[in-house]
């Protein structure tokens, strides 16, 4: 699978890791542990590899550096990404 962010193809795998997920930017790979692919964990890992990529693709990741990076990256999966989702649920029953 791949998806594409700003234009750049980032390839997503399942591959055996230690963690959840990693995004390298370099090799524009997302990789997902192949032990949750088909769960909700999975799904939630790779939006927050999403934003990853997305910092990494606009350079945001440079300028914010590693620790800096992970706690906006954090903020937006975790309360950005489920406020967004009801509030486009609630858009589309009121249209
Ligand atoms: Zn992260």
């Amino acid at each position: 699978m791949n998806v594409e962010v700003a234009g750049k193809k980032i390839a997503v795998r399942y591959v055996p890791l230690d963690s959840l997920g990693s995004y390298d930017h370099n090799a524009a790979t997302i990789c997902i542990d192949e032990k949750i692919k088909g769960t909700q964990l999975a799904v939630d890992t790779l939006l927050h590899e999403l934003v990853h990529a997305a910092f990494g693709v606009t350079g945001m990741a440079d300028a914010l550096g590693d620790s800096l990076e992970e706690a906006v990256t954090v903020c937006v999966e975790q309360v950005y990404l489920p406020a967004a989702r009801k509030l486009l649920t609630r858009l589309g029953e009121e249209c």
